[in-house]
């Protein structure tokens, strides 16, 4: 299906290079399909390149480069980590699978991102960590959390699953703090179907990142020559994909500029066309602070506290328009109430997330297109 060849106007369409079939031919002419091979390694040069992280791992998805943070920040039992309750169920559930405790804090009302001004007072003897959400690709107050993480010895893990080729302050999201965890899922700006990265920023984690990973043994260190044999050296798991998956991302991140000049493009284009509705009290558009270069991996909208969504939504399907909301917080979710523990009132999560809709963006998106959009939100 072509998306332009129809009416319908769907919510995300992947967008492929034209260089992936090339390179899966590659891999498999070479016969070299396992992890680690040529293409995973140009993957991460690249990634250690564009970010300046110590170390980049590919892995199987940015949920498996947050349960490897999980693991390599030896999180036990009880041990507290700051949290938006306005993410995706990944960066709470990679803690609770080794005994941690999400504990929610609210979230700005400008970037919806974790508000920097609330974690210390989110802080307890067993907090251990703050795991910050750059959600929709625009950054959070980074300074301001690596202040307060420092001086209270809590480790930083990046959930940057969305912010691939955004920076803040000129610093790549996912390189700042002590981990980063970056998503190449289908739905992402730059997709791999299923994938992720690992950024390991302190360099004294970056070799038991690679043995997590690696099953738990040093069988990276074996294969650049480093020891004799390799054999299993702590809890681990198979974190890393296949080489099929790599030389499909690769076509990916050779592309990465201009896909993201594209997404800006249509993001721009959006904001310009909903000026008017923002100033008529109709919705209100994204906030980008001044220090973060974002990458136009969403475009939302909040729509007046006083309009009923579940309406809006459903025009858009008369009119074969597809949009989607998110997030239902973690905090008012089974698993989030099991597991975790909300910190004060959650007010701006719980009033921004019910006015929010996410509207289609994707690469090949026509002016025409985002025109229809914009005019039955005015409407
Ligand atoms: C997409 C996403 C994830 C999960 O990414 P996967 O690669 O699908 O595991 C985690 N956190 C956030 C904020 C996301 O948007």
């Amino acid at each position: 299906m072509n998306p332009r060849q129809n009416n319908f106007i769907p919510f995300n369409w992947p967008h492929m290079t034209g260089k992936e079939l090339y390179y899966i031919a590659e891999a498999h002419f070479n016969g070299r399909l396992a992890g680690d091979g040529p293409f995973t390694k140009r993957c991460h040069a690249w990634l250690e390149e564009r970010t300046g992280c110590s170390k980049a791992l590919l892995t199987n998805s940015c949920t498996a480069a947050l349960e490897m943070s999980a693991l390599l920040l030896d999180i036990k039992p009880g041990d507290e980590i700051i949290m938006p309750s306005y993410t995706f169920v990944s960066t709470a559930n990679a803690f609770v699978l080794r005994g941690g405790i999400p504990v929610f804090v609210d979230i700005r009302e400008d970037t919806l991102n974790l508000d920097e001004r609330l974690i210390e007072s989110a802080i307890t003897p067993r907090t251990r960590a703050i795991a910050p959400v750059h959600y929709a690709g625009v950054a959070c107050e980074m300074d301001t959390i690596m202040a307060i993480a420092q001086r209270h010895q809590l480790k930083v893990v990046e959930d940057a699953a969305q912010g691939i080729m955004s920076t803040y302050k000129g610093r790549a999201l996912g390189s700042i703090g002590d981990l980063g965890a970056y998503s190449f899922h289908e739905t992402k700006n730059v997709i791999a179907g299923e994938g992720g990265a690992l950024l390991v920023n302190d360099p004294a984690l970056a070799l038991r990142a690679e043995i997590i990973r690696e099953k738990g043994t040093d069988r990276s260190r074996f294969f650049r020559g480093e020891v004799d044999k390799y054999t299993w050296q702590e809890a681990g798991s198979s974190f890393l994909p296949g080489e099929l998956i790599a030389a499909f991302l690769w076509a990916q991140l050779e592309e990465a500029d201009r896909i993201t000049q594209k997404r800006l493009a249509s993001w721009q284009h959006y904001h310009e066309l909903l000026e008017p509705l923002e100033a008529r009290g109709i919705l209100r558009r994204p906030i980008v602070p001044d220090d973060c270069q974002h990458n136009a991996h969403m475009y939302y909208v909040l729509l007046a506290p006083q309009t009923d969504r579940q309406a809006v939504l459903d025009r858009f399907r008369r009119h074969d328009i597809s949009s989607v909301f998110h997030y239902v917080p973690l905090h008012s979710s089974p698993a989030g109430q099991h597991y975790g523990r909300a910190h004060g009132e959650l007010s701006v999560t719980n009033r921004q997330s019910e006015r929010l809709i996410r509207l289609p963006l994707w690469v090949g998106l026509t002016e025409a297109q985002q025109q229809r959009v914009v005019d039955l939100l005015a409407s």
